[in-house]
């Protein structure tokens, strides 16, 4: 027995040794947590039986000797399984919350403390100063408080978790990828490409991603973070935990837009309850330091409000710019860069419509989230090559 047989065998042993736990004789609470609630494939793939083998190298093959193609789908005993059950790239940082519709990037999950920023001032507004609002001011300031917090958490929510634009994996492989197991791409893979456009004499350039094994669209670009391809690539933005690009932009801009909005509300509210006893005439309040006595959680709310505003305006301004002009924030800095180093080849906007309004309503009402290229609570089709796992390619010349 040679070595990679030798090593098979312990492989398969392995295998065997994980299958005796039986995911079918999990309490149903169980299932109900770690096949739908929260589902961590690199967890999963632990108490999974051992991978088949899909795509064997010939050991012979000196291009081989990396075993660079290596299955990814597992000897599935259900047929019902969904995509995000089987997906076990190395490199797939997600964990999936309710059946595969919600999606999380596993690493420095700063999107909980954003959501906790979001939720302690609303739930202070509401348990102090909502009821004192609705019965001395007016019932409106908290009815429209609560719409806008509302609509900011939504807004969030769903920049956050949904679907950014990923890119399908594994759609242009080279032909030799599969026939003789060569993992080295042709070269021109590695260039990048211009091809013309037709209100531009500049042309857009497209690029191949040898990690996702894909032609990247225009605009598409390749997140470290989230280790995927993204359409209309924004940025990956730490506080959402998500990357933002074509399908969630919309979802992000309205975002800002709200939280500023909802900002404002909570200064002028808390503003307004701690200098009520200016505007009536029968108030037992006399000064400005009884008034903070007896609301206090209100000047904690216009500090707050204060300080949080500050940063998503900024950022709300920014895009305004960007949207004004139909650029991405990566196509953006690009421009900075090259521009400051005269680079020939350095970005040029042909996607800008020459209209502030048509640019502001493309990006901001117009675009649709359009379908998703890889939907995760899809059933998994056996065979499905976008869930494969492939290593990157890489060039003859390296
Ligand atoms: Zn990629
Ligand atoms: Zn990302």
């Amino acid at each position: 027995m040679n070595t990679t047989s030798a090593e098979d065998e312990n492989v398969r042993r392995k295998g065997q040794e994980r299958s005796n736990i039986d995911r079918n004789t999990m309490p149903w609470i169980h299932k109900f947590i770690t096949n739908w609630l929260v589902t961590d494939p690199a967890v999963i793939e632990k108490y999974e039986k051992e991978p088949d083998r899909v795509y064997r190298n010939d050991s012979n093959d000196s291009y081989n000797r990396n075993d660079n193609i290596t299955p990814i789908r597992t000897r599935v005993r259900h047929s019902q399984k969904r995509n995000y059950q089987v997906q076990k790239h190395d490199n797939i940082p997600y964990v999936y919350l309710f059946g595969g519709r919600w999606r999380a990037v596993k690493k420095r999950p700063m999107n909980i403390m954003t959501t906790i920023l979001i939720i302690v001032p609303a739930v202070l507004f509401w348990v102090f100063e909502a009821k004192w609002v609705w019965r001395h001011v007016s019932p409106a300031l908290t009815i429209i408080f609560s719409y806008f917090w509302l609509l900011t958490i939504s807004f969030f929510i769903t920049a956050g978790v949904s679907d950014p634009g990923i890119l399908p994996r594994n759609i242009h492989l080279p032909s030799s990828i599969r026939g003789s197991g060569i993992n080295h791409a042709p070269d021109e893979y590695f260039n990048t490409v211009t091809i013309p456009y037709h209100s531009s004499e500049n042309g857009v350039t497209v690029k191949y991603c040898s990690t996702c094994h894909i032609w990247r669209p225009p605009r598409a670009s390749h997140c470290s973070v989230c280790n995927c391809c993204v359409a209309i690539h924004d940025h990956h933005c730490i506080w959402l935990n998500n990357c933002v690009g074509w399908r969630n932009y919309k979802y992000f801009l309205w975002f800002l837009a709200t939280a500023v909005i909802t900002c404002l509300l909570v200064i002028i509210i808390s503003f307004i309850e701690v200098f009520h006893y200016r505007l009536v005439t029968d108030s037992v309040i006399q000064t400005s330091s009884q008034s903070i006595r007896d609301h206090p959680i209100s000047l904690l709310l216009v500090i707050y409000g204060c300080l949080a505003v500050i940063y998503p305006s900024l950022l709300l301004m920014l895009h305004l710019f960007l949207t004004a002009n139909n650029l991405t924030t990566r196509e953006y800095l690009n421009y900075i860069y090259g521009h400051s180093k005269k680079d020939p080849n350095r970005f040029i906007n042909v996607f800008d419509t020459h209209s502030i309004v048509q640019n502001l309503y493309m990006n901001w009402i117009g675009r649709t989230p359009g379908y998703t290229l890889v939907k995760q609570s899809d059933i998994y089709q056996p065979g499905d090559v976008r869930f494969q796992r492939i290593e990157p390619l890489q060039s003859y010349q390296k």
